[in-house]
C-alpha cells in the first residue's frame, strides 16, 4: 500500500464500472486481499479506511489477526475473510477466527465449520465456491451440485448462507471474462428464485473487476491493484520481527 491514492484509484475503477453498467457503487463491497502482505501494510490500509481483509493461508492469517484484531483504532469492526481452499484440519481455526468463508465446496467442510463455530460468535458468513471453468483441477463445486450444498448450509445453525464466489480462468478479453462470470451470476439468480435469501456474489479481482461489476458482483476481491506485488506466502509476514 503506497498511498491513499492507490485505494482511491481502485475505488474509482469500481465507481466508474458501476456507473457504466447501471449499478449502484454502494452495492459493491471492496475486499482487500492482504495475503502475502505485511502486518504494517494492513495497518496502513486500516488507517486509510479499509475494513475487510481476505487471506488464503490459515497460519499466516492467524498471525495477522493476533496482531491486528477485530477492531480498528476507531472501534469500527474489521472483517476477516478466508478466501483459500478449505483443508479439513484447518476448519476449527477458520471457524474460530474468521467472519466469512468464501470457499465452501464440500458438505463435510460445512458440517465441520458449523460444529466448530463457537456459539458466542455470530453465524459464520458462508459462500459456496463454484468451479466456473468446470476443470477437474480447479476447486469448487460444479453447477449441478450447488442446490444440494446450498440446502445443507442453510440448515446449519452456525453458518449463514450468503451467496457464491468464483475464480474464472484468467483472460484478458473483456467479453470472455463476462462470459465466465455470467455462469456465477446466473446461478446466483437461480438460487434466489428457489427461495434462498442470499445477498453476496463474490467475484472480480484486480484484472477483471469491471467485468465482474457488469455481471452483478456485490463483492470484489482486490489484491495486487491495492497492495502491489505480493511477497511469497510465509516469508517475513512481520517486517519488524
Ligand atoms: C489472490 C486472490 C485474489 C486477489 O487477486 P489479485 O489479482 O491480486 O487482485 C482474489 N481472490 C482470491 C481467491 C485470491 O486467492
Amino acid at each position: 500500500m503506497h498511498s491513499i491514492a492507490t485505494i482511491q484509484a481502485v475505488q474509482g475503477r469500481i465507481d466508474k464500472a458501476a456507473i457504466r453498467f447501471g449499478k449502484s457503487a454502494d452495492a459493491v463491497r471492496l475486499l482487500a486481499v492482504s495475503k502475502g502482505q505485511s502486518v504494517t501494510a494492513i495497518q496502513q490500509a486500516i488507517r486509510y479506511g479499509l475494513r475487510c481483509f481476505g487471506e488464503n493461508q490459515v497460519q499466516e492469517a492467524l498471525d495477522k489477526i493476533k496482531h491486528i484484531g477485530h477492531e480498528a483504532p476507531d472501534h469500527t469492526p474489521i472483517e476477516w475473510h478466508f478466501i483459500g481452499s478449505i483443508q479439513s484440519n484447518k476448519t476449527r481455526q477458520i471457524a474460530e477466527h474468521f467472519d466469512w468463508v468464501h470457499g465452501i465446496a464440500r458438505e463435510k467442510d460445512a458440517q465441520r465449520l458449523n460444529g466448530q463455530r463457537p456459539s458466542h460468535l455470530a453465524a459464520l458468513n458462508s459462500l459456496i465456491q463454484i468451479n466456473v471453468s468446470a476443470e477437474a483441477s480447479k476447486s469448487g463445486v460444479n453447477t449441478d451440485q450447488v442446490l444440494t450444498l446450498a440446502r445443507c448450509i442453510t440448515d446449519l445453525p452456525h453458518l449463514r448462507f450468503r451467496g457464491l464466489m468464483g475464480i474464472p480462468a484468467p483472460s484478458n478479453d473483456f467479453n470472455e471474462q463476462r462470459r465466465q462470470l455470467r455462469v456465477l451470476s446466473d446461478l446466483f439468480n437461480t438460487l434466489k428464485t428457489k427461495g434462498h435469501s442470499i445477498d453476496t456474489l463474490s467475484m472480480g479481482m484486480s484484472s477483471d473487476l469491471e467485468a465482474a461489476i457488469a455481471e452483478g458482483a456485490t463483492m470484489v476481491r482486490i489484491g495486487s491493484a491495492l497492495f502491489g506485488p505480493r511477497n511469497q506466502p510465509s516469508i517475513h509476514i512481520h517486517p519488524d520481527e
